[in-house]
């Protein structure tokens, strides 16, 4: 059925990793803001500064692959300490602009201000997808199959290190889930010109809080299986592995949902996907989403990203509010 016209260009505003705008039929502009901010999603003694800039355009990179789209330009605003090092801000720039040149992202505008005290950078990233072709997180239906691609936990597992007081050795940094995550743009692209995700985010908060977002989008239920996760190394040498898969944050890999009757692929674009629940019909006696965890099913309360300032919050209270019915956002 045809879309009604709206009275502006704007076709899914809030709500969604990106918004989508239409400015002439046959193509939409996808449009993603993310902030980083100093003590919140980074720290200076923790991060390179060449990470700082990789994720900083990771988090808007990976918001764009959510929607199937293709990423094409990025502006950037920064409020920067009067004492910071002029060769902090170099090395920031060179690991946004290294990360920018592989994806053909161009780097088309920003501003500078003085901040008082902590870095803070905006970072605005434009796409495009057909018309009416972006993925967006309210398509799931009751009986589709819920699919994650990579794995799940590592980013949270290096930060759960470096709250412990492990530094991680420069050999580490590089291709670390953590340091320097990979946006799934082609995978996203796959998914949406085969036309085989329902509904897709991307996991920037963790799989219980990303998964409540579709359910809420979609007026749905889920029930994941906590065996079939596929938990990351990293995560997995540590006792709270599989929390930190349920739980961890900036992940960056995509969650999406397609009717059973689709075969997915178990590798798109060279990353694994695998299939980890279904949707259900909403039922408001129900959890919003539930996890099989060693056989019995209990409520997946959306715990997400606590960041720095607050810790891992959901780690003390996991077991206390596991029977607790679930927040709606
Ligand atoms: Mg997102």
């Amino acid at each position: 059925m045809a879309r009604r016209r709206r009275p502006t260009s704007v076709v899914t505003g809030i709500g969604d990793d990106s918004a989508v705008l239409r400015f002439e039929p046959g193509q939409d502009t996808l449009v993603t803001t993310d902030l980083s901010i100093e003590g919140v999603h980074f720290r200076r003694e923790w991060h390179p500064p060449e990470s700082v800039g990789h994720r900083c355009l990771v988090r808007g990179l990976s918001d764009i692959a959510a929607m199937g789209g293709l990423p094409a330009a990025a502006f950037l605003s920064l409020a920067l300490p009067e004492d910071l090092p002029q060769s902090w801000v170099n090395r920031f720039l060179d690991g946004l602009l290294k990360l920018a040149r592989r994806y053909k992202v161009q780097l088309a505008g920003g501003d500078i201000a003085q901040s008082p005290r902590q870095i803070c950078a905006d970072i605005v990233v434009i796409g495009s997808v057909p018309q009416d072709k972006a993925i967006l997180r309210s398509g799931a239906r009751p009986g589709d199959v819920v699919y994650v691609t990579g794995s799940l936990g590592g980013s949270a597992a290096v930060l759960q290190n470096l709250r412990k007081g492990r530094r991680a050795s420069p050999r580490l940094k590089t291709g670390s889930p953590h340091f320097y995550p990979e946006p799934r743009i082609a995978t996203g692209q796959w998914l949406r010109t085969h036309a085989l995700a329902s509904a897709m985010i991307d996991l920037s908060d963790g799989l219980s809080t990303d998964l409540s977002h579709i359910c809420d989008e979609s007026h749905v239920r889920a029930v994941i299986d906590a065996e079939l996760l596929p938990v990351h190394p990293a995560a997995r040498k540590q006792r709270e592995g599989l929390e930190l898969a349920l739980h961890g944050g900036e992940d960056y890999e995509l969650l999406f949902t397609a009717p059973s009757s689709v075969s997915v692929p178990n590798r798109i674009s060279g990353v694994p996907v695998t299939r980890i629940g279904e949707i259900a019909r909403y039922d408001r006696k129900k959890p919003q989403v539930e996890a099989l965890i060693y056989g019995s099913k209990r409520p997946l309360l959306s715990k997400g990203w606590e960041h720095f300032a607050k810790g891992f919050a959901w780690q003390s209270e996991a077991e206390k509010s596991a029977h607790r019915a679930p927040s709606r956002n």
